[in-house]
């Protein structure tokens, strides 16, 4: 990405294995999320022309010495961050907080050769080669199903629970499917477009929500007794967003925030006095990899649906655009 709405596709220097704990992969499939828009909006600064993409799943190249769990050959699934998965924050399950973390180190994803640093404990292989219907499902699972997942554990759906999730995006929808998964009994999503809705249903909603803002609040305290929901899922990242998803939940609720937060900044004293639990942010999809390929290559969930434009590579500008304009929710990118 070179400006706000200016992407190109270009030839760059193959990527080669620096440390020993490298892995070059073969990208099958890349896309793009909707956290590349802060850029293509030029909300977040762009310094200079920057590789894209930190979503992909693809078959390993080539290995440093030091890596012990892969092969070359391996079909695997990475995590937008690398991480060691060893030390203690990892072993806690917060690998994107790893003390060896490389936030920018999947960046580039966007293209038909990616180097993943500290590659046992980030990338992880499929039980075989997938079938290609599967691809789409196992690239879903390297951050929205994996960021869904966490807003859904985050936010403690589960039996008996009531979640509210605010977003349509691919990461909501996903957080409907998790939550749906981890048992609750009702899910609302909020959602004013129809066909978001009904991907939504077909995930498991019970309920939609059109309204936002304070409007969505007065609609979820209805549909609960006046209490609130249980659990409620922010995968936005803006103030009204967040303030929707604060005051939806019940208090001792729980809220799992996920939506990169762009100038949020929270009421001390609202917050004080809602006695609601927050827990959030970027998500650990390393934790719930190898749970997730689990159930897509057992066929007991189809995230890849959020999937509803592919293109090749080299439109990767149309793919933005269509993000941008919404009428895609989500860009498969075919190197
Ligand atoms: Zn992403
Ligand atoms: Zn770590």
């Amino acid at each position: 990405m070179y400006a706000p709405g200016d992407v190109r596709v270009e030839n760059r220097d193959v990527p080669a294995i620096v440390e020993p704990a490298d892995a070059i992969i073969r990208v099958a499939a890349a896309c793009i999320c909707g956290s590349d828009l802060w850029r293509y909006r030029g909300i977040e600064q762009l310094t200079g022309p920057a590789p894209m993409g930190h979503e992909y799943v693809g078959v390993v190249e080539q290995l440093g010495s030091a890596v012990t769990t892969l092969r070359p050959g391996d079909f695997v699934v990475g995590s937008f961050f690398a991480s060691d998965n060893t030390c203690e924050i990892c072993r806690a399950g917060y690998q994107t907080h790893c003390v060896n973390r490389r936030p920018g180190a999947a960046t580039g994803a966007q293209s038909q050769l990616l180097r993943v640093p500290l590659a046992d404990g980030t990338l992880v292989a499929t039980p075989g080669q997938p079938d290609a219907d599967l691809v789409p499902s196992l690239l879903a699972a390297s951050d929205v199903l994996g960021t869904g997942w966490f807003a859904a554990v985050a936010a403690e759906a589960g039996p008996g629970k009531t979640v509210a999730v605010v977003g349509d995006g691919a990461v909501g929808l996903l957080g409907v499917l998790a939550a749906r998964q981890l048992g609750a009994e009702r899910i609302i999503a909020m959602s004013r477009h129809a066909d978001r809705q009904k991907l939504a249903r077909e995930y498991g909603a019970t309920d939609i929500v059109e309204e936002r803002g304070d409007a969505g609040v007065a609609r979820i305290k209805e549909l609960t007794n006046g209490l609130g929901a249980h659990s409620v899922i922010e995968a936005v990242g803006t103030q009204e967003s967040m303030m929707q998803a604060i005051r939806a939940t019940r208090a001792g609720g729980h809220v799992g925030y996920v939506g990169v937060a762009h100038d949020v900044s929270l009421p001390g004293e609202e917050l004080f006095f809602s006695g609601v639990h927050l827990h959030g942010g970027p998500a650990p999809v390393r934790r719930f990899l190898p749970e997730l390929i689990q159930l897509i290559w057992d066929r007991a969930i189809d995230p890849g649906k959020v999937f509803d434009l592919t293109l090749p590579l080299d439109r990767a500008a149309d793919g933005y655009r269509a993000m941008d304009e919404r009428t895609a929710i989500k860009v498969l990118l075919q190197p």
